[in-house]
């Protein structure tokens, strides 16, 4: 598959790309991990993002184009993938378009997901995350307890809550969200591949996407 989660943050991106791809050969693309692994590494990537990112501000379009140009270039591309966390303003969206159209490749499905803004803000100061780089695994305080020691249950690496999870940087993500990317639900509208769906369990979701592209339940 092909398809792209669009979302603010906390709408479940992550978790649901885990998912589809638990069932189908798709790569999950995440620029917020990819960016959060080159911050770790201390690459020059890296180092240009952490001060946005900190922030809760949107990295510069044109590092996040050099970034995915070279990402759909890489073999796991090929058998599909979904995307999480880009595009996530209209030049971005706008240059995917070229680049798809220069590989000759065309997306399947965008999904809008809508989660109401009160289980948004739960779900990010809940939120926690395994901090290997390879695994990232999502837990929650409530609902997803890591081991009894704060370890993850599939890499037993720390579990952490992220940088930008402080009640600071969320309110500003959310309102850089409602700016800069909440105007792609309208972009995607008009060409014709948009899918909102209002819904808080993830089972059901996956199951709603995997319908509309015509994979079985
Ligand atoms: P995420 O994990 O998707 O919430 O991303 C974490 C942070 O990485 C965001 O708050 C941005 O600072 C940065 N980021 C991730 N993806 C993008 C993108 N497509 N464009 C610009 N900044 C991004």
């Amino acid at each position: 598959m092909r398809i792209i989660l669009l979302g603010a943050p906390g709408a479940g991106k992550g978790t649901i790309a885990k998912a589809l791809m638990e069932a189908d050969s798709s790569v999950q693309i995440s620029t917020g991990d990819i960016l959060r692994n080159a911050v770790k590494a201390g690459t020059g990537l890296g180092k240009e993002a952490q001060g946005y990112m900190e922030r809760g501000e949107l990295v510069p379009d044109t590092l996040i184009m050099e970034i995915m140009e070279s990402r759909f270039q890489e073999p796991d591309c090929q058998k599909g993938f979904i995307l999480d966390g880009f595009p996530r303003t209209i030049p971005q969206a706008e240059s995917l378009k070229l680049l798809l159209e220069k590989l000759n490749l065309k997306l399947d499905l965008v999904v809008n997901l809508d989660v109401p803004k009160a289980v948004i803000l739960d779900r990010l100061t809940t939120r926690r995350t395994c901090s290997n780089p390879e695994c990232q695994e999502i837990y929650n305080i409530r609902s997803k307890l890591p081991t009894a020691d704060g370890k993850c249950k599939k890499c037993g690496s720390p579990v952490v809550q992220r940088d930008d999870e402080t009640e600071e940087a969320i309110t500003k993500r959310l309102e850089t969200y409602n700016q800069k990317t909440a105007p792609l639900i309208d972009f995607y509208l008009r060409e014709g591949l948009l899918k909102t769906i209002k819904s808080t369990s993830s089972e059901e979701i996956v199951s709603i996407i995997r319908r509309e592209i015509g994979l079985s339940g």
